[in-house]
C-alpha cells in the first residue's frame, strides 16, 4: 500500500500507454485530487523536461517495485508447465506487467482468490483489477483487456509505421518521436524482441556491468513512449499495401493502419530442430529463451542447451546457477569458432557446465512433456540418453520476412538485401 500525501502524485508508467488501472485508490482523509487526463500527460511529457525527468522517474520506479513484489497487478491461476499459462506468464514478464503466479496446486492461494472472484474450476485463469475473470485468455485477450489494444483507438494516418519492437524497432521509434513525428509501432510478440530474452547483455554501450534483457527493453519502451510514440503489442503485421500517397499496413486482426513511411525492423525468430514431438514439447520442456522464467523449470534438473553461439553461452552461464548441470551440444569440435572468446573461455572453465562435441540430439522422449532426451555422437555413433525436462534451442534464426508475401525482392535466404550486398 502507498500512502499519498498533500501535494504528492500518484500515477504509474501504464498511464502513458493507455494501460487501465490495476489499482484503487482510497481516500481515507477529506481531499481534493487533480486529474491529469492521459494526453494532458503525454503532452506535459513531451513538452517539459523537468516534469518528464521528475514523472518518468517515479512511474518507472513504482513499475519497477510491483514487479518485484508481484504483487498488485493480474493474478495468474494455472497448472505449472501448461502452455496458455506459460504464454501468459511469458507475455506478463517481458511487457514487465506486475503479475503474481498461483499453481492450481496451492488449495489455499487458489480459494483465497475464489472468496472474491468467480474462478473457474480447471484451465487457466486471470484475475485482473476488480476481480474480472479471463478464462484461458491468449496474450492479445489479455493486452486488450488491460487498455493495451492501442490500434482500436486510432484511424490516424501516422508519420511512421514501425514494424517490430526489438531493439531496432524501438530505437527508431525514439529517435522519429523526438523529431515529433508520429509513430505507431506494431509488436507481434513481445516488446524487446531477441534482446528482451537475453539474460545478460555485456556490450551495450552505457551499461558496463551488463545489463538483462527485459529491463533493456523496459527502458527503450519508457524512452519512447516519453516522446509520445505508441506501441501495440501482441499484434503482428500480416500485410503492406502501397497507397497512392501512403502505405497501409493490416493486422492479425483484418484490422489496417496506415503510415506515410514505414519502417521494416521485424528481426529473426529462433531455428528449430527437425524432431518428431518437437511441438508437442515446446513449452512443456523445449524452449528457446533463457529468462528467469524458464530458470524456474530448471531448479534441480539437467539442463541441455544446444547450440554453440552467443546465446546459447549466455544461457549456459545463467542456467547453470539454477540447474544440477548443464550440457552445451554442439555439432563441431568445440566454441572457440562460434562463440565470443570472453564467453567460451567462462564456460570452459566453469565446472557446472560440460561441452558434448560432435553431438546432436536424435530423440526426445517424455508423456506429456520433456523426461529424456537422446544424443548421438556423430563421431563414435554412440548413443547417451539424459534425463532432463529442460532442453534450449539455440541455433540461430532465420529472417521473419514471410509475412511480406513477395512484395519486397528478398535474397534467397529471405534477407532484405541493400545496395551494399549484405543482408539485412
Ligand atoms: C538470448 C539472446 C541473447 C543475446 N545477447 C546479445 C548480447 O549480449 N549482445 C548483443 O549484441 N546481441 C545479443 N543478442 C542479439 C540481439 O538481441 C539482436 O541482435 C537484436 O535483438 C536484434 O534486434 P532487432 O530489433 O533487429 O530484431 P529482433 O530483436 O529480432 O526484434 C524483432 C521484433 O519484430 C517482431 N516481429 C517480427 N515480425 C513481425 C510482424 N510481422 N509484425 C509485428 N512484429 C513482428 C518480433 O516479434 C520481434 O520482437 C542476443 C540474442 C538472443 C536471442
Amino acid at each position: 500500500m502507498t500512502l499519498i500525501k498533500e501535494r504528492h502524485f500518484v500515477g504509474e508508467i501504464g498511464m502513458l500507454m493507455g494501460q487501465k488501472t490495476f489499482f484503487a485508490g482510497i481516500a481515507c482523509t477529506e481531499c481534493a485530487v487533480i486529474v491529469v487526463p492521459q494526453d494532458t500527460l503525454r503532452t506535459l511529457i513531451a513538452t517539459v523536461p523537468e516534469v518528464s525527468d521528475v514523472i518518468i522517474t517515479a512511474f518507472a520506479a513504482r513499475r519497477r517495485l510491483l514487479m518485484e513484489w508481484g504483487e498488485g497487478g493480474l493474478v495468474i491461476v494455472g497448472d505449472e508447465g501448461d502452455k496458455t499459462a506459460m504464454r501468459l506468464l511469458e507475455f506478463a514478464s517481458r511487457s514487465q506487467i506486475p503479475h503474481r503466479w498461483v499453481d492450481r496446486k496451492d488449495k489455499k492461494g487458489v480459494a483465497a482468490l475464489a472468496e472474491f472472484c468467480a474462478l473457474p474450476d480447471a484451465g487457466t485463469a486471470v484475475v485482473t483489477g476488480k476481480a474480472h475473470v479471463l478464462h484461458n485468455p491468449s496474450p492479445r485477450e489479455l493486452a486488450a483487456s488491460l487498455g493495451l489494444d492501442l490500434v482500436a483507438n486510432t484511424n490516424e494516418l501516422f508519420d511512421l509505421l514501425v514494424i517490430g519492437a526489438g531493439p531496432a524497432g524501438l530505437t527508431a521509434a525514439i529517435y522519429a518521436a523526438s523529431e515529433d513525428l508520429g509513430v505507431l509501432v506494431i509488436e507481434g510478440t513481445a516488446i524487446g524482441g531477441q534482446a528482451g530474452t537475453s539474460s545478460r547483455i555485456e556490450n551495450y554501450l552505457g551499461f558496463p556491468r551488463g545489463i538483462d534483457g527485459t529491463s533493456l527493453a523496459y527502458r527503450g519502451e519508457v524512452q519512447a513512449i516519453k516522446f509520445g510514440a505508441r506501441i501495440t503489442a501482441p499484434r503482428r503485421a500480416t500485410n503492406l499495401y502501397v497507397k497512392p500517397d501512403h502505405f497501409e499496413i493490416s493486422l492479425d486482426d483484418e484490422r489496417r493502419v496506415q503510415g506515410r513511411a514505414v519502417l521494416l525492423a521485424n528481426g529473426i525468430q529462433y531455428r528449430r530442430l527437425p524432431l518428431d514431438r518437437l511441438e508437442a514439447f515446446e513449452c512443456q520442456g523445449i524452449y528457446y529463451v533463457a529468462t528467469n522464467l524458464e530458470a524456474r523449470y530448471c531448479q534441480g534438473t539437467e539442463v541441455v542447451i544446444v547450440g554453440g553461439g552467443n546465446s546459447a553461452g549466455q544461457a549456459a552461464m545463467f542456467l547453470s546457477r539454477f540447474a544440477k548441470h548443464t550440457y552445451v551440444v554442439v555439432r563441431g569440435d568445440g566454441l572457440k569458432d562460434t562463440m565470443s572468446s570472453y564467453l567460451s573461455e567462462r564456460i570452459v572453465q566453469d565446472t557446472r557446465i560440460e561441452v558434448l562435441t560432435h553431438s546432436e540430439i536424435c530423440d526426445l522422449q517424455g508423456r506429456k512433456s520433456l523426461e529424456h532426451l537422446v544424443l548421438c555422437n556423430k563421431q563414435t555413433g554412440e548413443k547417451r540418453t539424459i534425463n532432463t525436462h529442460a532442453l534450449f534451442i539455440m541455433i540461430g534464426a532465420q529472417p521473419n520476412t514471410d509475412w511480406l508475401g513477395g512484395q519486397l525482392s528478398l535474397d534467397e535466404k529471405g534477407f532484405y538485401p541493400d545496395r551494399s550486398g549484405t543482408r539485412q
